[in-house]
């Protein structure tokens, strides 16, 4: 398989594009085509890793990882990623829980893989990585986790001093020897503005052998199709449905492998956008024009992105907002409508949801009559309440039960190195003086 950026150049292997994540032209890359399935192509497969290996053993040919594809898939998915159903009169509804990985949010399952995968490149051509990540919260975390104590593997997490909540923050400062947690004196654009600086420094990246870990590389999405893929599935053999699913959306990355697991074929019916207040893709679907924006604080903090890089992904793909439409649908969800979301979901299921997953059950609520009845639905939850217990914890009136995964992290001894949003500071933090 072959790889191209969203503008134009390449190609470029699977492995190539794992490795320097964003394209030399800026572009994000995507697979030249998409492999095509029948619900019949996945009989045999009985767990995750089955669905996953068939989906994604296309997008490995021609890589040097194509055998080690099973035990990557088999790293991935080593927690589990039920569908739960919501007993809700009439309807066949079911929350997808994808918060059951170390650090309790999604990006586990991409930070997974693509740390199994840049691993085993490293030790192919026996040269040691620097994986600098930046991060509004949970990115890093999951990053961090994922290459906690990998051999030949270094990861430096650049994180706003001051700006992530006491349990994140926790989650990024706690890991071992090969991870340095840089707290920077700055907002979250001074950390990602200092990584691309440390990427484009031609002496530094030499020296330190970057990569980088963000949410655009490909590493991400080829991981998350398969959980979609799988629900999908599951329902379909239950009930000969395919199910919509309602996907809390920020960066755009976690729904637009929604959308390729159902253009390769998977059993998946409507797919509906979640966004928070950050209203870019709502108002490009209305108006047609894409006019990105600095980003509105709001309760579902994950999520506020006013530049959705995935965008550029989406529009390659399925075409500009008049296809969209007919393809995709977005809802835009105020912090109140948030609030009271928290506060029906515990009352009406019985366990609390995180701020992110309430843009999806408050959508859910208010579905138009056409949709709620002709339709299955699946709603995708991005992180577990325990994360976000601030804010959910004095809506509900009740304490949130933190998991034990989680709970083992919050205990650990946390450490970092707090620096100067500059170029230097961070050169003499990677060197250790
Ligand atoms: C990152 C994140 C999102 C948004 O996902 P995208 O792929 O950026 O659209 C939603 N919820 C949580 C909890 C997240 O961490």
């Amino acid at each position: 398989m072959k790889y191209f950026s969203t503008r134009g150049v390449g190609p470029v292997g699977l492995d190539e594009a794992l490795r320097i994540g964003i394209a030399s032209d800026g572009g994000l890359f995507l697979p030249e085509q998409l492999p095509s399935f029948g619900v019949s192509d996945f009989t045999d497969a009985v767990s995750i890793s089955d669905v996953a290996a068939a989906m994604l053993r296309p997008f490995f040919v021609e890589s040097v990882l194509l055998d080690d594809v099973h035990s990557i898939l088999a790293e991935t998915f080593s927690f589990p990623i039920p569908a739960t159903a919501l007993h809700v009169d009439g309807q066949d509804v079911s929350m997808l829980e994808l918060y059951h990985g170390p650090t309790a949010a999604f990006k586990d399952v991409g930070a997974g893989f693509l740390a199994g995968c840049l691993s085993r490149l490293a030790s192919k051509d026996d040269s040691p990585l620097t994986i600098l990540v930046a991060t509004s919260g949970d990115t890093g975390g999951a990053v961090a986790a994922a290459f906690d104590q990998r051999p030949g593997m270094r990861v430096v997490v650049l994180f706003p001093e001051g700006r992530v909540s006491e349990r994140q923050e926790r989650q990024l400062c706690c890991w071992g020897d090969n991870v340095l947690s840089l707290k920077v004196q700055g907002s979250f654009d001074d950390c990602q503005a200092l990584l691309k600086a440390a990427m484009a420094d031609e002496e530094l990246s030499l020296r330190h052998h970057f990569s980088s870990a963000n949410s655009i590389n490909i590493g991400r999405l080829l991981p998350q199709m398969c959980y979609f893929g799988d629900a999908s599935l599951r329902h379909y053999k239950r009930t000969g449905n395919s199910p919509g699913f309602i996907v809390p959306t920020g960066n755009l990355g976690n729904a637009f492998a929604c959308v390729m697991a159902r253009e390769m074929g998977l059993p998946i019916g409507p797919i509906i956008l979640a966004t928070n207040a950050n209203r870019t893709i709502a108002d490009y679907f209305e108006s047609g024009s894409w006019s990105p924006r600095p980003s509105l604080r709001t309760l579902a903090s994950a999520m506020d992105v006013g530049d959705p890089s995935n965008m550029e992904r989406l529009r390659k793909l399925v075409g500009e907002a008049a296809a969209l439409r007919g393809q995709l649908r977005v809802s835009s969800v105020s912090d109140e409508q948030i609030e009271s979301a928290l506060r029906l979901d515990f009352d009406e299921f019985g366990f609390a949801t995180c701020p992110h997953t309430a843009t999806a059950t408050h959508t859910w609520r208010h579905l138009d009559n056409e949709l709620a009845s002709q339709h299955d639905w699946i709603l995708v939850a991005t992180a577990h309440p325990a994360k976000f217990e601030t804010i959910v914890e004095p809506l509900i009136g009740a304490a949130v039960p933190v998991p034990p995964e989680l709970e083992a992290l919050l205990s650990r001894p946390v450490k970092s190195v707090s620096i100067k949003p500059d170029l230097p500071s961070l050169a003499a933090a990677l060197s250790g003086d």
